[in-house]
């Protein structure tokens, strides 16, 4: 299952929750230290190594 990094738009708490694509569609993420409901998935973890210079 895919890691998904999320900010806490209220208090700045960064946090990761590992889940599926179907509980990411239902499921309400809520920041664990204030319990704000207002976070911002971050987009991390895909690396394109498309283009390598050597
Ligand atoms: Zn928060």
């Amino acid at each position: 299952m895919p890691t998904y990094e999320y900010r806490c738009a209220k208090c700045g708490k960064r946090f990761s929750k590992t889940m599926s694509v179907k509980e990411l569609e239902s499921v309400k993420v809520k920041c664990p230290k204030c319990s704000s409901a207002r976070v911002v998935r971050e987009i991390s973890g895909f690396f394109a190594n498309t283009s390598r210079k050597s």
